[in-house]
């Protein structure tokens, strides 16, 4: 299907986004650099030592920066200077700056309930500078969900994040009072969490530096991290804490050596590399809680992501019976087909996911996407994002993407022609059990391997910052470890239709 290269712009400005009308960024031995999403001032230079290094300026890597520097000065355990952040571009160079920015608990893995309710707090403490818009979150699913459904609710309820669940006439009748052209037929489920919403993500990623100039952590970009220097210790021992053991005594840049105390790593997609330097193993064998055992499963799987932006047609809006920005959508109807306009069928599901999107597609806009397609355990990482030849959103992509919201809506029932064409990619680093592991790769390295969740985990930042201050582990936390691989506690037992479990 054809598409117009550019839609109809009722703002009538040309908001500067990143990819689109922008000169391509330079290129270092014949490959493009990813991009900071935000202009770099009063950089630092490396410093030859820091009590505290953090890698990665993304949302994990920033938030850590944040808080550990506003905890130390606070405490009066030390300086926001004793925090250098490294990034080899900047901040949202990575998958932070491309982000849907959507933020939600929809888990079915009970302990991220808590890491969400500890995020939405971080979100809820300066939405003005974060961009964080609490619109609330609608997921809708069909009968045979139900169940997980009450689960989901009782545990977001337990966990101190509360949300409203309605099935059957009730869930029609509560579709229809936000969005009276909603089409309910197969919504049979509902959930409605209350302190989601949305973060524009090039806003949180001002404001994440902004917070660390103010608190003085040394930001050091367009530097490289090419290793860590373990000392005389063995990374790959086992030794002592961690996944692998040893310590880092100072972490390798391009820009020289930095000796530290505590590491930090925020690495989103480039974990990988960075797990191995440490020591971490890139096969293990996974203990499930029935104890059936996974021999020799891969460490690190790659995904690929599924996202666009459409433009209002004229006259149409996001809004809600009320006139209110309206809640982030999210539909999984697995056993209803998508067909085009040929009458051939695009996808045997709905699976859609769609927030209103002005900030990023530079006029009243939506932006969304669909389930994730997973590439192997080894991918082409750089160029990153929308600069990769190899990780685009499939040509069946807008047609499918636009048509879920035309099922759904009766305002969308014409979207195409408005589907947003541009480059839109993004891969991930998903971990064997899709959840997260938050825990020490070496005795004093801390990684952040969100396993691609994490944009909206923006308190994990906060509880490092906690446990780096206070020695111990906060309990929100202790559920990620590694350990959990070898002591059958693998996540694995949740109904997901995807790897967002
Ligand atoms: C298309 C897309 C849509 C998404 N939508 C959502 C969403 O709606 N909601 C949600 O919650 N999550 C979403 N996610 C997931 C979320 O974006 C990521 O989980 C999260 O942003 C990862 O943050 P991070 O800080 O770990 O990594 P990143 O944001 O990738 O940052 C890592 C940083 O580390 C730097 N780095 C890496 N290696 C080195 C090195 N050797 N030296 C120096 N610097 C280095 C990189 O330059 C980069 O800036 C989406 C992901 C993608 C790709």
């Amino acid at each position: 299907m054809d598409f117009p290269n550019a839609g109809p712009n009722t703002a009538g400005h040309n908001q500067w986004y990143p990819f689109m009308d922008r000169p391509l960024p330079e290129q270092v031995d014949g490959v493009l650099q990813n991009p900071p999403v935000v202009p770099l001032s009063n950089v630092s230079a490396l410093p030859s030592s820091a009590r505290y290094v953090v890698v990665g300026a993304g949302i994990h890597g920033l938030s850590t920066a944040y808080h550990l520097a506003m905890a130390l000065e606070r405490s009066g355990k030390g300086k926001g200077s004793d925090v250098v952040l490294i990034d080899k571009q900047g901040p949202g160079a990575g998958a932070t700056g491309l982000a849907c920015g959507c933020v939600r608990n929809l888990y079915m893995t009970g302990p991220l309930h808590s890491i969400l309710r500890a995020s939405v707090e971080v979100w809820e403490s300066d939405p003005v500078n974060f961009g964080f818009q609490q619109v609330g979150y609608v997921s809708i699913g069909e009968e045979n969900q139900t169940e997980d459904y009450i689960k989901l609710n009782q545990s977001q309820i337990d966990s101190g994040y509360p949300s409203d669940l309605y099935t059957g006439d009730d869930a029609h009748r509560f579709l229809t009072s936000i969005w009276p052209d909603f089409k309910t037929d197969k919504c049979d489920v509902v959930l409605h969490e209350h302190r989601s919403g949305y973060a524009g993500t090039h806003m949180v990623m001002w404001g994440l530096d902004q917070k660390c100039q103010q608190w003085g952590v040394q930001r050091v970009y367009g530097v490289e991290v090419t290793g860590y220097d373990m000392g005389s210790g063995n990374a790959s021992s086992g030794a002592g804490g961690g996944v692998g053991g040893g310590s880092v005594k100072a972490v390798e840049t391009t820009a020289g050596t930095i000796t530290c105390d505590q590491v930090v790593i925020g690495a989103g997609a480039w974990t990988p590399r960075h797990w191995e330097w440490l020591g971490g193993p890139n096969t293990l064998d996974i203990v499930y809680p029935d104890g059936h055992i996974a021999n020799d499963h891969a460490m690190w799987t790659y995904w690929r992501l599924l996202e666009g932006e459409v433009w209002m047609p004229p006259g149409v809006d996001y809004r809600t019976a009320d006139g209110k920005d309206a809640p982030v959508l999210h539909v999984e109807l697995m056993n209803t087909p998508v067909y085009g306009d040929d009458g051939e069928m695009i996808q045997d599901h709905v699976y859609t996911y769609t927030r209103y999107a002005a900030e990023r597609v530079g006029a009243p806009g939506l932006q969304g996407g669909t389930i994730p397609i997973p590439i192997g355990d080894s991918a082409q990482v750089e160029p990153y994002g929308h600069l990769s030849d190899a990780y685009q959103a499939d040509e069946w992509f807008p047609e499918y993407y636009c048509k879920t919201l035309g099922m759904l809506f009766k305002r969308f029932e014409n979207l195409e022609p408005y589907f947003k064409q541009r480059r839109n990619g993004g891969i991930g680093a998903f971990t064997p059990d899709n959840v997260p592991i938050f825990d020490h790769v070496a005795d004093n390295a801390f990684v952040i391997a969100d396993s691609n969740h994490g944009f909206k985990m923006i308190g994990v930042g906060k509880l490092t910052a906690d446990m780096l201050i206070t020695g111990e582990m906060p309990w929100e936390l202790t559920p990620f470890g590694f350990n959990r691989f070898a002591a059958g506690t693998t996540y694995g037992d949740r109904n997901s239709n995807c790897p967002w479990v």
